[in-house]
């Protein structure tokens, strides 16, 4: 398959009215879209990245008039919701509406819904005039991309158009919030904090590992957010120990940072999300066995950045 690189929204967009499936930069990570509706561009989305056929896609909107079209009932909270994060990388689990094929949300009735802030995704969103359903534009397993170059690493031949914009601002993927609970439950954390949800609704909390709320997010029991090396986490920059074939990541400036094959020293919380994932990929391109990445504090965006590494860790 020929794969079309364009910098225009609007002629990505004809692909998506074609039935094809384009990838196009988000605030978040780069979006792998295709038309919620039809059933066989969705389909495509699978087959591209390899992805599980239980894994749900989020679907994204650019106008709140197509909400309705979609969801059946958005609880208060959700309303609230809506109200403070959108458009911004928040995403909603609403119950789904029937126009809304089960390939499009892993067999689940519920919907996860988000309104990204990016101007390009905006455009593209608003020239294709239909909600858009996407996971994150990479192979399966691989870390998500944030740079339409990565994209194109992952799946040139095997998409119809990747939309190229800038590299993405928040570099995690965007935070998910189940509204369909007598209280809010954060399946995923991301750039929108769990303070800042609780701020205007108390009693959102965080989902326990053993709760049915993971359970109905299937995307949490797949691998996810790994590179090929091993990464290890480490408290201080001096308990990465460098030699010939390992990186390091981290806030803390390291002594012998020009010792490590590949060494990133970053300068805020914000810095290090953004980076983290396409650190990753090119520690997999230099073939680095070992990646030390220091951890941080687990508040704000620090919660969201050590999920990813935990789970990179784990993988
Ligand atoms: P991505 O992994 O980047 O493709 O983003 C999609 C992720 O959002 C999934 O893997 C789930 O973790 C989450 N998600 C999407 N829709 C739902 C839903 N209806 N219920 C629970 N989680 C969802
Ligand atoms: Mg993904």
């Amino acid at each position: 398959m020929k794969t079309v690189l364009t910098s225009s929204p609007r002629k990505a967009a004809r692909y998506i009215l074609q039935g094809e499936v384009v990838a196009f930069p988000t605030e978040t990570v780069y979006g792998l879209g295709a038309n919620i509706f039809d059933e066989d561009a969705v389909k495509k989305i699978f087959k591209a990245k390899g992805r599980p056929k239980d894994n749900p896609l989020i679907a994204h909107i650019s106008e709140l008039s197509e909400l309705p079209l979609i969801t059946q009932t958005i609880s208060p909270f959700a309303e609230t919701f809506i109200q403070h994060f959108f458009p911004g990388p928040l995403t909603v689990v609403l119950p789904k509406s029937n126009y809304v094929p089960h390939i499009a949300t892993g067999g689940l009735d519920t919907l996860g819904v988000r309104m990204p802030q990016n101007e390009f995704a905006q455009e593209f969103l608003k020239a294709t005039g239909v909600p858009i359903v996407a996971p994150s534009a990479n192979l399966s397993g691989k870390p998500s991309p944030t740079t339409w170059q990565t994209v194109e690493e992952d799946l040139h031949g095997r998409i119809s158009c990747i939309l190229k914009g800038k590299q993405t601002e928040v570099g995690l993927e965007s935070t998910v919030v189940d509204c369909t609970k007598k209280f809010p439950i954060v399946l995923r954390t991301g750039a929108i904090t769990l303070e800042q949800l609780q701020s205007v609704i108390p009693t959102t909390r965080l989902a326990d590992a053993r709760s049915s709320g993971l359970k109905k997010s299937p995307g949490t029991k797949y691998r996810h957010y790994s590179p090929e090396g091993k990464v290890i986490l480490v408290v201080r920059a001096k308990d990465a120990i460098p030699f010939r074939n390992s990186a390091y990541i981290g806030l803390e400036r390291h002594e012998e940072l020009s010792a490590f094959r590949l060494g990133k020293v970053c300068t805020s919380i914000e810095e290090y999300a953004r980076s983290l994932f396409l650190f990753f990929r090119m520690c997999d391109e230099k073939n680095i066995k070992t990646i030390h990445c220091q951890i941080v504090k687990e508040t704000g965006l620090g919660l969201a950045l050590m999920d990813r590494m935990k789970r990179a860790a784990a993988g």
